[in-house]
């Protein structure tokens, strides 16, 4: 990953978020309330923002690193730090000024880890960590057989396209969708879909 890859998968994403920001909004209308999509594309927005004034010679670690930031600003919701702690522990374990395969995954793997730091929710728990973590395990995977980043995007995006489907049946024990208990139950949790759209946009501009 270079500066031009970091600044292409943020626009991506931001784009898939403005596509897709009603049905992220519905998905929290049902067990939360009603305001990832909104919460999302105002954060993304204002990432969008800082692409088109950064300078061209960043290193793609400092891209992610003020994208978090800048999430972590504008967003008022729970997702708003929770992605922009994952961006920032990304964008500094990332070496400059091109990162791997191997420094990718390890870079996100890093960024995971920041993320349930802060939200403290396993694997299982009905959160955004259901789709990232199976991505990241994907992307690891992938860059431990030698695959290229195209290859491993991919996986990786189907990963947490499965993960973001099998919180469908779980019961949520972390974030206001806990408070629903067994009512939880049945709805595709939004922040693990949209943590499928990041994964998404990240094959789209590596393939
Ligand atoms: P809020 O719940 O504050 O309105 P959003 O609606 O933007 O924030 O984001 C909700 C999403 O955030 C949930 O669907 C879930 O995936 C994720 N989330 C909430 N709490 C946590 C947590 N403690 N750990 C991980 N993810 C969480
Ligand atoms: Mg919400
Ligand atoms: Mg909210």
């Amino acid at each position: 990953m270079d500066h031009d890859l970091a600044v292409a998968w943020l626009r991506a994403t931001a784009a898939a978020v403005e596509q897709r920001h009603q049905e992220l909004t519905e998905l929290d209308a049902a067990i939360g309330d009603g305001d990832h999509g909104t919460n999302l594309r105002r954060g993304f927005a204002a990432v969008t923002g800082l692409l088109d004034e950064l300078d061209p010679a960043a290193p793609p670690g400092s891209v992610l690193t003020r994208a978090g930031t800048t999430l972590i600003s504008k967003v008022g919701g729970a997702s708003g730090p929770l992605y922009g702690s994952a961006l920032r522990a990304a964008g500094t374990a990332l070496p400059a000024p091109t990162a791997d395969m191997m420094d990718l995954a390890q870079a996100l793997r890093a960024g995971l880890t920041a993320l349930q730091k802060l939200g403290g929710a396993a694997v299982g728990d009905k959160t955004m960590v259901d789709a990232f973590e199976p991505a990241v395990a994907a992307l690891e995977r992938a860059a431990f057989d030698g695959f290229t980043l195209r290859e491993a995007s991919a996986l990786a995006a189907e990963a947490a396209e499965a993960g973001a489907r099998a919180t469908i049946p779980l019961e949520a024990r972390k974030g206001r969708a806990s408070y629903l208990g067994r009512r939880s139950i049945d709805h595709q949790d939004p922040g693990a879909t949209s943590t499928a759209l990041l994964f998404a946009a990240l094959a789209e501009v590596s393939s």
